[in-house]
């Protein structure tokens, strides 16, 4: 039967595809789509765990000692039985021979099913049982994984074109990192139920260019693995087994979105000016250096952001160290060839959790809590090391510290000092670097955005996070998919004190950009150019959008409108203002 879920649109497109559900459990092993024609040695690893497992448990078993607790044995003769218990292969073995799961996939899956439906069990005892399978389905994670360590390549992930089906991703949550590894696999578009429209986890699947759809509340329970799905990311909306007429709504649909695309690759090479000549500057927001290559194709004259946290969030992987980061960050560097890059110091906390491969002191949960440059300084020597690489790698271009979610004066003075004992603690060792690095300011708190002349006289740019500014300004979390319809960047509020930013730093003469999402929404550019706004960074897919519209813009005309934009409070005051400026 066809249905429609509705959620947040986070990343335009059409998709059309069968739903891959996975499971929290499934998050923690890879994922991928093996290759047509080796669906029988995939099966054969996971038989091959199962029987390592039993030799293991066996082992154990044999090797208790005499004096060993009667619990021991009995518990370990559970395991084996549920091991030994055909049904537990069953499923994973027909998910990799007809869905091409790879094997921890499928077993995680099944898994995710079985723990469902034990869930639902009243019986205390038998609830209990749960955490037997999910022990030994571990063990035989384990197994698998040791086996993958071995012989697993990166020749062995495909690219979306070797994939005769397409898949999307249906999931409960997925965190931003979780999203990122995504990149390298085969999907078409994602859903989860949880989710708002500037939470990471919507950044990172805008930047993959690939349509989804988050906030679709029940979708995990009610779509099913292999259902077929299309998701309208323009519209945040999903069908569930479409028929055929609307599955050919959408692929024509989805055709068009293609050619649209295609013809906006004419504007690469055309400068980015108003028709009143302002030349206007677009910069890219990466996550990852590589992005740097497809940000310069598309005509990006910068790095405005780079997320550095990325590398800092891989659950299995301890923190990198000086040597590693400067090589990352000397990659982008590189790649930009002499252009800028603000390397933002690590920002994790909140919707952004932190690797788990050493002792560090925890990072917040909460928006309001220890999260980015606060963490940063609860850390001086990982802040240290950071910066020391970020300074190495100036001095092959023009690389640039930027500070997330300043709002004290004490907080920019550590910082600043850190920043000069970085360049002291170089200098005795005698390496290079700039020593005329320019170090700007997120302006992402409104704290910050009301004493603005503090982060004037202090840096050397400014970039508005709008994405924050907004959450903090409105008082709502931008992950939450609750309260996500009070996201609002046309709130009076919002529009007021993003012009007073601007205005003020334009009098100051300091350069000061915009790096949240709001930069690389098209529907928002004559907006903020009627603000005075000349540099937008976002992410590289929305380049070429953002370019046309800054294209038919006269800044001259917009910036005579703006004042009764700015002025009205009312909603309907504001739409004529805005239908005033926009025509
Ligand atoms: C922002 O807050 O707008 C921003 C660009 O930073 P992030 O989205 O990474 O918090
Ligand atoms: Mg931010």
């Amino acid at each position: 039967m066809t249905f429609a879920l509705h959620g947040i649109a986070v990343s335009k497109g059409i998709a059309i595809g069968k739903a891959v559900l996975i499971s929290r459990a499934a998050l923690e092993v890879s994922h991928y789509l093996i290759e047509a024609g080796k669906e029988e040695a995939e099966a054969n690893k996971l038989l091959d765990a199962f029987e390592q497992v039993r030799l293991e448990l066996a082992q154990l078993r044999q090797g208790l000692p005499k004096d060993a607790p009667q619990e021991m044995a009995a518990f370990l003769d559970v395991h084996g039985m549920i091991l030994a218990d055909p049904a537990l292969a069953e499923k994973p073995l027909k998910l990799i021979r007809t869905q091409r799961l790879n094997a921890a996939w499928a077993l995680t899956t099944e898994l995710n099913d079985l723990l469902e439906q034990f869930s639902e069990i009243e019986d205390a005892y038998l609830k209990e049982r749960a955490n037997d399978i999910r022990q030994v389905a571990e063990r035989v994670l384990k197994a698998l994984n040791a086996q993958q360590k071995d012989d697993l390549g990166d020749s062995d992930l495909l690219s979306p074109s070797d994939v005769g089906v397409d898949a999307i991703i249906v999931a409960h949550d997925i965190a931003p990192h979780d999203m990122l590894r995504f990149k390298e696999h085969a999907f078409t578009g994602f859903v989860t139920d949880l989710g708002g429209k500037t939470s990471h986890t919507a950044i990172v699947a805008r930047s993959m260019e690939i349509p989804a759809v988050v906030g679709v509340r029940h979708a995990s329970e009610m779509i099913r693995h292999g259902d077929w799905l299309v998701i309208d990311g323009e519209h945040g909306v999903v069908v569930v087994a479409p028929d055929e007429q609307l599955l050919a709504e959408y692929r024509l649909l989805q055709e068009r979105a293609i050619q649209e695309t295609r013809k906006l690759q004419e504007l690469k090479h055309s400068r980015t000016t108003t028709v009143d000549h302002v030349a206007i500057e677009l910069l890219a927001n990466i996550e990852l250096p590589e992005d740097a290559t497809q940000a310069v194709d598309l005509g990006a004259i910068g790095v405005g952001l780079f997320r550095s946290e990325f590398l800092f969030m891989d659950r299995k992987q301890a923190l990198p160290d000086e040597e590693q980061q400067y090589h990352e960050y000397r990659r982008v560097v590189d790649l930009m060839h002499g252009l800028p890059v603000n390397i933002r110091t690590i920002d994790v906390g909140a919707d952004k959790a932190l690797g788990s491969g050493s002792d560090l002191s925890e990072t917040g949960t909460s928006p309001l809590g220890l999260r980015a440059i606060r963490w940063s300084l609860t850390e001086p020597e990982i802040f240290l090391t950071q910066l020391r690489a970020i300074l190495r790698a100036s001095a092959y271009g023009q690389a640039r510290i930027m500070i997330p979610m300043l709002a004290h004066v004490k907080e920019i003075d550590e910082t600043l000092r850190l920043i000069e004992k970085a360049k002291q603690q170089l200098h005795q060792r005698g390496q290079a670097f700039n020593p005329n690095i320019q170090v700007g300011a997120m302006i992402e708190i409104p704290a910050a955005a009301l004493v603005l002349p503090l982060f004037i006289n202090r840096f050397d740019f400014l970039s508005i996070g709008t994405n924050d500014l907004i959450q903090y300004t409105l008082a709502i979390d931008r992950a939450d998919h609750a309260v996500a319809h009070l996201y609002d960047p046309y709130h009076p509020a919002i529009l007021n004190l993003l012009f007073s930013i601007i205005d003020q730093a334009k009098r100051a003469n300091i350069p000061v950009a915009v790096c949240g999402e709001m930069a690389g929404d098209p529907s928002m550019t004559k907006l903020l150019l009627g603000m005075g706004l000349t540099d937008f960074s976002m992410h590289f897919s929305q380049l070429l959008l953002v370019k046309r519209e800054i294209l038919s813009a006269d800044v001259g005309l917009l910036k005579s409108r703006i004042g009764p934009v700015l002025k009205a409070i009312e909603p309907v005051e504001q739409a004529k203002a805005l239908e005033k400026l926009l025509s």
